[in-house]
């Protein structure tokens, strides 16, 4: 159970604002923005221009990735007091690649109530628009720094059957997109958002190897923020899932037309496979047949 009472005094907000376009911010995180006691913020610097352009003087608390363990206890006595809180980061949804998650570990263990103020965030911006599968995606944030690192991660969701959304900034976009072309071939679709919600929003869709040749082509294409989306690797039949589907047909040939038995036996001579397992199969396919 949350630890809340009836008035909504020692709330943590988790405030999403926007990833570019300031008109993204939405009502809700206004109302709760103006209402609180202390936003806690990646960047005081930064959230004090949104707040300015909110019309809202705060009180601003620095909480980033370095100080983040730290102030865990200090925000926890401001809540236990009945203090209102916000936690806001530089752009989008705090947690996501950005700070709050140990914070918002710790409170929701000692049961705080903490309440989600939804809005933008830069994947599911990106995924909305980019025409792949969204049934399944797995969000992989920032690749690591150095090559090596970097080709290791790809290399884990080689075979992934999920569209894979990944963040870059514009230091790192030519060297991503190099070592994804190595991983993962120049064939794999990809599509790429830039600057999302910005005058110079752009979207790219294609291969890996035309993506980095248009990032190449003009050093503009490499300026910004990106989400890169990859498509979802389709699965090919391998040859023992072929082999396992001509066991089933012959299996269920033969117990059409023979005792359970006498099917399991001749598959197992004709496939080589354990005459139990057959069995048991040749057993299930005849009461399906049935
Ligand atoms: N918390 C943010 C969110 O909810 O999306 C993400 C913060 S993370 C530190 C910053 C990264 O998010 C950027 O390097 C980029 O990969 C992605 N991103 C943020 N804003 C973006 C935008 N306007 N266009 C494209 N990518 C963006």
């Amino acid at each position: 159970m949350q630890k809340a009472n009836s008035d909504q005094q020692g709330v943590l907000y988790v405030v999403a604002t926007p990833i570019g376009n300031l008109g993204d911010i939405t009502q809700r995180a206004i109302a709760i923005l103006s209402s609180v006691d202390k936003v806690c913020a990646e960047d005081t610097r930064n959230t004090r221009k949104l707040l300015t352009h909110l019309g809202l003087k705060k009180n601003l608390v620095a909480l980033h990735d370095h100080n983040e363990r730290q102030k865990i206890e200090t925000i926890a006595e401001w809540l236990a007091v009945g203090e209102n809180l916000a936690l806001v980061s530089d752009a989008g949804t705090p947690l996501i690649s950005d700070p709050g998650y140990h914070l918002v570990k710790a409170l929701r263990e000692m049961d705080y109530h903490i309440v989600p103020i939804p809005g933008a965030s830069a994947i599911i911006t990106a995924l909305s628009v980019a025409g792949l599968a969204t049934d399944k995606f797995s969000f992989e944030g920032f690749l690591p720094a150095k090559e090596a690192g970097r080709k290791q991660a790809l290399q884990l969701n080689s075979e992934s059957a999920y569209t894979q959304v990944y963040y870059e900034s514009s230091h790192r976009i030519v060297h991503s997109v190099a070592t994804m072309l190595d991983v993962f071939g120049t064939e794999k679709k990809v599509v790429l958002a830039r600057e999302l919600t910005k005058l110079y929003e752009q979207f790219f869709h294609g291969t890996l190897a035309e993506l980095h040749q248009w990032l190449l082509e003009d050093t503009m294409h490499q300026k910004g923020e990106f989400v890169i989306m990859l498509a979802a690797t389709e699965k090919k039949d391998t040859e023992s899932d072929r082999f396992e589907s001509s066991t089933e047909q012959l299996l269920s040939i033969l117990v059409e037309e023979l005792p359970v038995k006498q099917a399991a036996k001749i598959a197992a001579k004709l496939t080589g496979k354990a005459k139990n397992t057959l069995y048991k199969q040749a057993m299930t396919l005849q009461k399906n047949q049935k």
